[in-house]
């Protein structure tokens, strides 16, 4: 029997196969050890960040998000290749390691293998090959092509990313054709006469190879086996050791990264993992100044971003033009991180991170500030890289050294002293409540120790003090009235939530504000809290600690609504088109998407179409609270896009359930001149303007005119009071 020999029996440049593939392994495997083992040094110097509790549950998103690729199909084509290429490479990791042994023992078979299953697997992983190679072919025309919009790199963010994008896809190319033609030369001299023909996997890359090299001689089959089995080896540990210089670091930390992907999202972190609020005055420095105040988890972020784009694919900040892509945020920390802690040499931090690019700072202050922590990047991140809280770490560091924008220092100071942002009396917080004629027709009591009640209606700061908000707190107390639900306000004991305070990086303000509501609320003695303010409601749910559980009044209207409680008229104007804006604060941060659609939808007659940025995806309206204050650089409103969005989707009425999208949308109609083609109106408005208010013709439609004219009455009179 003639046969070619095995590339372990070979012998090149004099140097037994045997020798020369271990030599490689030992050699691949050292340096891949040495560069990860460098890569952990500002981990191991990083901050805490316990990432260790709950494995079941952090296993369970390791099986929907890294092995089940959850959230790769958003993008459809791009998502699709990159299940495809990892499901290949995961079938060919067995391959792989053995055809790695090979080399040093010619007859070794990987144990499970020896059977049937070996030619089973081998033509499995035949198909996975074939198909990961033309993945990577589609890959380098798209990007050479194609070349979608969001892998471009802005001149003010360094250089393309195009050329080191190839290499590494066509490195993968390398590898699997090499892989192929080591299996296609080996069939292809089996084929010879008198040997035993390994079955190749039909119409897959090896077949095809094989069928090529049916003909070639022996010795040229041999030398092809030989040569691709070193380009196999070679372009292996190339790529082992190059990864960790690059993107494609994620093939080896996305596993890690989201088994410690933080599990409550909505928690902002705290200043330090470890130290709690009462120790928080020995902390020395607040927030995040240079590279070694991230913490271990952040850094892991940065080392596994695949570079995607989607991030800021998604961010409203950068589709508007101001000065942030959350994308670089990642890319620039890594960079810093690849260039302070070399590979060869010793490390060396202390650079602030926030400043000029001329004292090698890598983030601008307005870079910083642009973020309306609105959770775009976040959800849409396949690894789960996360953002906002290390945003909310810069801008605390910033906070911490005095570096605040000049437009946000009269609101602060206003907090300071009068517990809202604007410097307005706190015997004024209930005047919205409080004029004779609103109280006639709705009765709001401002909670006491002499004035219980179950629920406490929580207004916050733009509700109480805003003359147009005004209107979403009548009608939220309305609502609350008409489902005879027995509640009350804080009034001048209410202060600020502090929930943009707290995003705003002013921890020990927001922390003062916090502790004040929260005795405030269990003074009330109330059971349960009502909010229409989302940014509140995210707040007391998620920032407050030993408060009564609360809901947005969009939970407590669907339930009513379900209940039968509220029974709504049908709406007048026949050609008015709905479109429900999501405020991020309760859709992405809470995932209430369903119940302002549910009450939307029961309103009879009411037309409603859905933007194409909704729910998940919806597009941040310009950042609720102090970012109402400040004056970004940016080339448009995102409120004005948000608008030209409901316009495409043929709305002429937008609707929300927040006071700050209202606040940016009325103010984006004007600016985009649509004006008398669209209006905006919160969700309580239009549920309390729709009410069928009991009577003896509560049947739908008998008594609008009535509603119509109370409704009218109750904001004329308060608003008069004011
Ligand atoms: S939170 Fe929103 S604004 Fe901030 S970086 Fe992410 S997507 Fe952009
Ligand atoms: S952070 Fe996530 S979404 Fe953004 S570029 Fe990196 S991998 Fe893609």
């Amino acid at each position: 029997m003639v046969d070619i020999q095995s590339a372990s029996q070979m012998t090149s440049w004099l140097v037994a196969g045997q020798t020369l593939f271990l030599t490689i392994h030992l050699l691949g495997v050292l340096c891949f050890a040495y560069i990860v083992a460098k890569r952990l040094v500002p981990l191991i110097r990083g901050q805490r960040d316990f990432r260790f509790d709950q494995p079941l549950i952090r296993l369970g998103r390791v099986l929907k998000f890294w092995l089940g690729q959850w959230k790769q199909p958003r993008y459809r084509l791009a998502g699709t290749l990159h299940i495809f290429i990892f499901a290949g490479f995961l079938l060919l990791a067995v391959r792989a390691f053995s055809v790695l042994i090979v080399g040093v023992s010619q007859n070794f078979v990987m144990p499970g293998l020896a059977g049937r299953a070996g030619p089973a697997y081998n033509i499995i992983t035949d198909y996975a090959a074939t198909i990961v190679f033309l993945c990577m072919v589609i890959a380098i025309i798209r990007r050479l092509i194609f070349k979608p919009a969001r892998y471009a790199v802005p001149a003010r963010y360094g250089k393309a990313h195009t050329a080191d994008a190839i290499f590494l896809l066509s490195l993968i190319a390398i590898l699997m054709m090499a892989d192929s033609l080591f299996a296609a030369a080996k069939a292809a001299a089996q084929s010879q006469p008198g040997q035993s023909v390994e079955t190749l996997a039909a119409f897959s890359l090896p077949w095809m190879l094989q069928r090529a090299l049916v003909s070639a001689s022996l010795p040229t089959l041999g030398t092809l086996y030989f040569g691709a089995y070193l380009v196999h080896e070679l372009t292996f540990y190339f790529l082992l050791c190059y990864r960790p210089f690059g993107i494609q670091f994620h093939v080896e930390t996305s596993l890690f990264n989201i088994y410690f992907a933080k599990l409550d999202r909505e928690i902002l972190k705290p200043v330090r993992y470890g130290v709690s609020d009462e120790h928080l005055d020995q902390v020395k420095s607040f927030g995040v100044k240079t590279f070694e105040d991230f913490t271990w988890k952040h850094m892991l972020d940065f080392y596994s971003c695949a570079d995607c784009g989607r991030c800021s694919d998604n961010c409203p900040a950068n589709a508007v033009g101001r000065p942030l892509s959350p994308r670089f945020i990642t890319i620039k920390a890594r960079d810093y991180s690849f260039q302070h802690y070399p590979v060869i040499g010793r490390a060396h931090n202390g650079t602030p991170l926030v400043g000029s690019k001329d004292s090698g700072s890598i983030y601008s202050a307005d870079e910083i500030w642009s973020c309306t922590t609105c959770g775009a990047c976040e959800e849409e991140c396949p690894l789960l890289v996360e953002y906002i809280d290390k945003i909310v770490d810069l801008r605390r560091g910033m906070v911490d050294d005095g570096n605040v924008p000049q437009s946000l220092q009269k609101p602060l100071k206003a907090l300071e002293s009068r517990g809202n942002p604007y410097g307005k009396m706190e015997k004024k917080k209930a005047d919205w409540a409080n004029a004779k004629e609103f109280q006639q027709t709705c009765p709001v009591k401002t909670l006491g120790k002499s004035n219980g009640a179950n629920t406490l209606y929580f207004v916050d700061s733009i509700t109480s003090y805003d003359d147009r908000m005004q209107s979403i707190g009548r009608a939220t107390a309305k609502i609350l009235n008409h489902v005879g639900e027995n509640f009350g306000i804080l009034g001048a004991a209410e202060r600020d939530s502090g929930h943009e305070v707290r995003r705003f990086g002013e921890e020990t303000l927001f922390m003062t504000l916090r502790d004040h509501n929260v005795e405030a609320i269990r003074t009330s003695g109330v059971r349960r809290i009502v909010t229409a303010d989302p940014h509140a409601f995210n707040a007391l749910k998620h920032d407050y600690k030993d408060v009564p559980p609360v809901e947005h009044i969009s939970q407590v209207i669907a339930r009513e609504v379900k209940a039968g409680k509220i029974k709504f008229s049908p709406v007048e104007n026949e050609n008015s088109v709905y479109a429900y804006h999501d405020p991020c604060y309760l859709g992405r941060h809470n995932q209430i998407y369903d119940d302002p659609r549910d009450v939307l939808d029961a309103i009879p007659g009411l037309k409603r179409v859905e933007m194409k940025r909704c729910r998940d995806r919806s597009f941040c309206c310009g950042g609720g609270g102090l970012m109402l204050f400040y004056e970004p650089k940016e080339d448009q409103r995102m409120g004005v896009k948000r608008v030209q969005m409901a316009a495409e989707a043929g709305a002429n009425v937008m609707v929300t359930a927040c006071p700050f999208c209202m606040v940016n949308i009325e103010d984006a109609i004007k600016v985009a001149g649509l004006e008398g083609k669209m209006t905006a109106i919160d969700l309580t408005e239009l549920v309390d303007q729709q009410i069928a208010r009991e009577g003896p013709d509560l049947k739908f439609g008998l008594k609008k005119e009535e509603q119509a004219a109370e409704s009218k009455e109750c904001v004329v009179t308060s608003s008069n009071a004011q």
